[in-house]
């Protein structure tokens, strides 16, 4: 019996950006009795599910985007007698369509970490459940990846994860309720291992795939603090404590280990937080600012941003701390008008951010927003090739239409084609150039940033929002060809003999007191 592991990807660029983390935490998962388990990310190239034998077992880790690719290689899995289980935030949302699309024996919802031993030996007893309850598992148990299977030269950034869930509730966002709003952290020494593992193969970039890595405000501290009862804040104050003694034991790997993560806004007034974020080699991160206007941060439920003047300061403060900021945009909300455009695009220029991501609205599911939008529909929902809209992932992509949000104001083509200026705008040649100035100061460096620059935005902004398919493929092929020069830029030296600096007795100390 075979275990594999599928990332599914309809396409392909030979080069990842960032090691699919679930995969090898999969891998780790995977009892040794049952060999080494084949990990296959079709992001690198497109697998062939002939290979696959009777009674071998075929995990599939499905979001909204892979979904439909997932369930074609479940189908094909199936016809060849192995054990199919599918797992991931799609699966967990939608369980039914696996079984119905995807010749699923099993769907693991939830976290797989624990359940997926489980699934491999109902399977290898010729037994498996329909449903495993992989639930929210708590942060000391989370598994390191098993990265003595990453294959050599082909991921440009590493991913380890410190913390799960987010206790925000923005309203175009699922983590917070599918990861739950309690933040679920990782021991720091557990973190640090990884790393050093990860460094010692030669991965220099790593991203730190947390769902907020500020999980604790000022504000969150402020507001406690005003309770009578002092359990809220012991416990809040426990959490920010914990990040501040992982951020020490961060601070100990070499110094030209590169970290970037994913932060709300409100980290910038905490300038002791961003100070140990740059101690710790947290060099950017990507910063959701979604709207430059209090009416559309209220669209989404985060009115705790900052809007207007107050923005670009808080944009600024990061970068004064050393953080380079991807800051994330998103077009097409209700109170936006044409004018919002403008103003989007002179913030992002204003505000020193180092990259820039422009999306459009788009219900997907597990959102309310997506309830709200599939609840408008009512009864009479619109057909694609036979397929309800409000489930178009099912649509193959050579008709699969991009869906949005109707606006009040603007037709979905109207905001499509100024979203799509606004990413020409940030990203021409003079933009990216006068911004790598304040990025870094060599030529090498510049022509780098640039080079990272054109390659970010044809692989986002070109197959994103795209809807012109020879567009995309140009894209996608540009993306292939840039990918390869693109990724030794990344390339860091093995560092075989690399020891664990051991974290401070003091440290240590102060983590077992917070858990305790
Ligand atoms: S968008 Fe960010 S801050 Fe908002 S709920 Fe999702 S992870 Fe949390």
């Amino acid at each position: 019996m075979s275990v594999y592991l599928i990332n599914p990807s309809d396409v392909s660029f030979g080069i990842g950006v960032i090691t699919p983390r679930w995969l090898y935490v999969l891998a780790s998962a995977t009892p040794r009795e049952y060999g080494e388990p084949l990990l296959i990310d079709e992001t690198l190239e497109r697998f062939d599910p002939s290979v696959i034998q009777a009674r071998d077992v075929v995990g599939i880790g499905i979001h909204t985007g892979n979904a439909r690719r997932g369930y074609a290689i479940g189908t094909a899995a199936r016809a060849r007698g192995a054990y199919v289980v599918f797992g991931g935030i799609h699966a967990t949302l939608y369980p039914e369509e696996a079984y119905e699309r995807g010749g699923a024996h099993a769907v693991v919802t939830g976290d797989g970490d624990r359940a997926w031993p489980l699934v491999l030996r109902d399977c290898d007893a010729g037994s498996p459940q329909a449903v495993y309850e992989g639930g929210r598992i708590g942060g000391d148990v989370f598994l390191p990846g098993r990265w003595s299977l990453v294959p050599r030269g082909r991921y440009m950034w590493a991913s380890v994860q410190t913390v799960r869930g987010c206790p925000k509730h923005c309203s175009f966002c699922s983590v917070w309720r599918t990861d739950g709003q309690q933040p679920r952290q990782r021991h720091a020494h557990a973190v640090v291992e990884e790393i050093v593992d990860l460094r010692r193969r030669g991965f220099r970039f790593i991203v730190l795939a947390d769902d907020n890595f500020y999980p604790v405000t000022l504000e969150d501290l402020r507001m406690a603090a005003r309770r009578q009862d002092p359990a809220r804040l012991q416990e809040l104050t426990a959490i920010r404590a914990e990040r501040f003694a992982l951020m020490a034991a961060l601070e100990r790997l070499p110094p030209d280990t590169v970290f970037f993560t994913q932060i709300t806004m409100e980290a910038a007034e905490d300038h002791e937080f961003l100070e140990a974020m740059r101690r710790a080699h947290i060099r950017g991160a990507l910063v959701g600012v979604e709207s430059v206007t209090p009416e559309g941060l209220k669209d989404v439920y985060k009115n705790f941003n900052e809007s207007g003047e107050r923005l670009v300061e808080r944009l600024q403060d990061f970068r004064q701390h050393g953080v380079h900021v991807l800051g994330s945009f998103i077009f097409g909300l209700p109170s936006d008008r044409p004018e919002t455009f403008d103003a989007c695009a002179a913030v992002a220029d204003r505000s020193g951010v180092s990259f820039a991501q422009f999306v459009m609205l788009q219900p997907l599911p597990g959102t309310l927003d997506f309830a709200a939008w599939e609840k408008s529909l009512g009864e009479n929902v619109p057909r694609v090739d036979g397929v309800p809209l409000t489930r178009y992932w099912l649509v193959p992509p050579a008709s699969r239409p991009k869906v949005y949000i109707e606006h009040p104001v603007m037709t979905a083509d109207e905001v499509r084609r100024r979203t799509q200026q606004v990413w020409d705008r940030f990203y021409s040649l003079t933009n990216i150039w006068k911004r790598s100035r304040g990025v870094v100061r060599s030529v090498r460096g510049r022509l780098a940033f640039v080079l990272i620059s054109k390659i970010y935005r044809q692989m986002y902004a070109n197959t994103g929002i795209a809807t012109d398919s020879a567009r995309v493929n140009r894209a996608t092929r540009w993306a292939r060809v840039m990918a390869i020069p693109c990724r030794t830029l990344f390339a860091g030296r093995p560092m075989p003999d690399l020891q664990l600096t051991p974290v401070p007795a003091g440290l240590l100390q102060i983590e077992k007191a917070i858990r305790r």
